[in-house]
């Protein structure tokens, strides 16, 4: 039985690597610092694996970007627009060039597309290929990790995508090909690279192939087929770890089973079910099963009894010797070190495992199902026993009180009290909205003095009364300019704000927040997801104060601003204790009870942002249906406690509805303001089959770059929409919030974009 992992978090405990890339940049260290930095988090990763035993360590886990980019240049899939720079700078500036664009000396060069990474929120950077794509071996990073790490004394396993992922996961350039017919030219160069692992010593070597989670066409089924029986044939003594996580094996099952592969790893944290469909598969024959029991997407303690008895089923079947431990996935998804988390509550903290932690989980693991009876291991179980249960049993996670109003809950609960079209018309009438309605997302520029005074309000530098009146005063100030361009229906500016869901997570109970516990989203940003470790609710008004207070200073109506349930439920670690509906539901709940205290205090519009609801769709389709039933419920539940003249917004920042467009006019919001301007298209593509039956604000313009509108780009751009909705129903809204862009650039744009709402009226009328 060897214990193994898929790949160890590289950020850094305290972000070292991208503090160094980010200094690296800027032109602040030159690349040896750079290298020297991150030799020594990969050295210290192989040591902190090695001293908890595991018996194989990832090399090639690391990545000073991102490990699909990586690959690409090892590959040598360089874009054309590139190849000029390539000839002049060194890879490393290429690489970060394709990772991050280059317009400098003279080069204007866009980086490659950026996209999520399955359903994490990790993302990498797209592939791109041509119909004439060629590949060749280039660089040494792998091969140079690999070698220093047999160097300090570890028994390294190259980890790699492998080459149907790639393809997959990339995208077509040019039309009348497809990217999957490039594996012929592709294969030759993963053999290489294989090739020279195995000259290097390489025993073993792990190849990802994450999209055996997803479905796949008969095609590219039996493309799996003749790739591992190229490598076999190939390199007859090199053993394969074919690696699959985040989902089932599902219908490619049967597949995977028959490829000549050493071992096979499951992902039994998110598909525990597939343990007994392979145990009794006829096509399983002597592969080794890699069991994924430590959660690699998630903080929780392992559940040893629940492994142990996955572990024991299996040596049953097979025998000890084709058994192997492994966390589900890479602990990229993963903070660090629980230990260097010193302000969590002690309780909350003894339910925990991060990274490093979870290393140790399987090792205890393997000296459980080994030798059961030993005092060591009785030990381990019995404190993994005490620390189980007291999650389990906890006032701080269970609340009677939220399971009794989830309980109540009862269909109309579900439902605003009118059909839209009959809302419309009262809400028409009280709003007296000219047509063209503008507005915009929630939030404007979050300047560095604001950023400043948030910081030191929270660490007790200033008092209340202070910070109180500094943001009355921005907000003041925000509203008087929204007047004065002309905007219709105005915010206040979310100036109180640092995160759109750690504000909420804060002032609500059952959330708890690390010091430390950040995960790369891709590059050198890094987030730090709340823990929702608890039924949730809310102890007290949570915007009602600010929004009251805006809505005081202006005539126009002005927009209550929340995060929904289900973007707060995507961007925490969530519990593993109670279904994922579940917690949204309590999480709706009470978004449910802010939307009705605004109500009350006079606010008129509530917006609720829902920008993470289709990041939350599972991997496999027949799955979908399940999901949207209760996200969409869970938005209604959040935005139905409320009279029919109360208008509800939603947000979303993305353009892919075309899928799930039922779905989103089934949420019922009165309003929904979407992206449009990056790809029109396809959004109105959505709208040629299906008519959205609420009122709608395609957004006008791309608030992700500093450039300003013309007028009539966004003329051009609702004409389009007009033909494909009533005029009636359309708002005028820049893309997304602008908490991001300068004031400057934000003025010139909304009044550039109020002038054309003008415009269009009247030609309109
Ligand atoms: N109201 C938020 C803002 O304007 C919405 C952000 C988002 O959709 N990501 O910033
Ligand atoms: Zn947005």
């Amino acid at each position: 039985m060897l214990t193994h992992n898929l790949g160890y978090p590289r950020i850094g405990s305290q972000r070292e690597l991208k503090k160094a890339c980010e200094q690296f940049w800027a032109g602040k260290i030159p690349t040896e610092e750079l290298e020297k930095v991150s030799n020594s988090l990969k050295a210290n990763n192989w040591e902190v694996q090695k001293a908890a035993g595991l018996d194989l360590i990832p090399v090639n886990d690391f990545s000073y970007y991102d490990q699909v980019l990586d690959l690409s240049m090892l590959v040598g899939a360089i874009p054309e627009r590139f190849q000029k720079l390539a000839s002049e700078k060194s890879p490393l500036d290429l690489y970060f060039a394709m990772a991050r664009g280059y317009q400098k000396e003279g080069f204007d060069l866009k980086p490659l597309e950026m996209t999520k990474w399955f359903e994490t929120n990790y993302h990498y950077l797209v592939p791109e290929f041509k119909e004439d794509q060629t590949f060749t071996l280039q660089g040494h990073k792998p091969f140079e990790e690999f070698t220093a790490a047999k160097k300090s004394g570890v028994s390294p396993k190259p980890v790699l995508l492998g080459p149907i992922s790639y393809l997959l996961l990339g995208k077509e350039k040019e039309a009348g090909f497809s990217r999957i017919d490039l594996l012929d030219q592709l294969l030759p160069t993963y053999t290489a690279i294989l090739k020279k692992f195995r000259e290097l010593g390489a025993e073993w070597v792990q190849i990802d192939e994450p999209c055996l989670s997803l479905d796949l066409s008969d095609q590219v089924e039996e493309k799996y087929q003749q790739v591992y029986d190229h490598f076999n044939a190939e390199l007859p003594e090199l053993k394969v770890i074919l690696a699959n996580y985040f989902d089932c094996f599902g219908d490619n099952l049967d597949r995977a089973l028959r490829l000549p592969v050493e071992v096979l790893h499951l992902d039994l944290v998110r598909c525990p079910s597939q343990l007994d469909d392979i145990l009794s598969h006829q096509s399983l024959a002597n592969q080794t099963l890699s069991l994924g029991l430590v959660d690699g997407r998630n903080i929780w303690k392992n559940r040893y009894r629940k492994s142990l008895s996955m572990i024991e089923t299996t040596i049953q079947q097979i025998g000890k010797e084709r058994v192997w431990l492994a966390p589900s996935c890479s602990l990229l998804h993963c903070p660090y070190d629980l230990d260097d988390e010193q302000r969590l509550d002690p309780e909350i903290k003894g339910w925990l495992a991060f990274a490093k932690q979870k290393i140790g989980e399987l090792k205890d693991l393997k000296m459980i199902a080994l030798t059961p009876y030993a005092t060591n291991s009785r030990q381990k179980l019995q404190e993994n026993d005490e620390y189980i249960n007291s999650r389990a049993s906890s006032t701080k996670i269970h609340n009677q009180k939220v399971k009794a109003a989830i309980w109540a809950l009862k269909e109309e609960d579900y439902k605003r009290s009118s059909a839209f079209s009959t809302r419309q018309k009262i809400q028409k009438e009280r709003f007296i909205l000219p047509l063209y309605p503008t507005t915009t997302i929630g939030s404007f520029p979050q300047t560095k003095e604001l950023r400043l005074l948030r910081s030191r309000f929270k660490k007790g530098e200033i008092s209340q009364a202070a910070y109180t009146g500094k943001i009355e005063k921005a907000i003041a100030e925000a509203l008087k300019w929204q007047e004065e361009i002309g905007l219709d229906v105005l915010v206040h500016g979310e100036f109180e704000r640092n995160d759109m869901v750690e504000y909420f997570g804060e002032l609500l109970n059952g959330f708890a927040f690390t010091q430390n516990g950040w995960v790369q989203s891709y590059g050198s940003r890094c987030v730090k997801p709340p823990i929702i470790y608890g039924d949730v609710s809310r102890p007290n008004d949570m915007t009602v104060k600010w929004s009251k207070f805006a809505q005081d200073h202006s005539a126009k109506p002005v927009k209550g601003m929340l995060t929904g349930p289900i973007t707060i439920l995507q961007w925490s670690f969530i519990r593993d204790d109670q279904p994922r509906s579940q917690t949204a539901n309590q999480i709706a709940l009470s978004i449910r009870e802010e939307v009705k205290s605004l109500e009350k205090a006079g606010i008129r519009i509530i917006q609720i942002d829902e920008p993470a609801f289709r990041e939350g769709l599972p991997l496999r389709q027949k799955d979908w249906a399940n999901y949207l039933d209760w996200a969409v419920k869970a938005f209604r539940l959040s935005s139905s406690g409320i009279q029919d003249q109360t208008q509800i917004h939603t947000h979303m920042c993305y353009s892919e509805f075309n899928d799930i467009i039922t779905h989103i006019a089934n949420m019922d919001a009165d309003v929904i303001t979407i992206e449009t301007s990056r790809s029109e298209m396809e959004l109105l593509a959505a709208f040629q089959d299906f008519k959205y039956p609420n009122e709608i604000g395609p957004g006008v313009y791309d608030i992700h770059s500093p450039r300003i509108p013309k007028q009539k780009e966004i003329i051009d751009l609702i004409a389009k929409a007009k033909s494909f909705i009533p005029k009636e129903n359309i708002w005028i809204n820049p893309d997304c919030g602008l908490k991001t862009r300068q004031w400057e650039e934000t003025k010139a744009a909304l009044s550039n974009m109020v002038e054309a709402a003008r415009l269009l009226r009247k030609l309109d009328s």
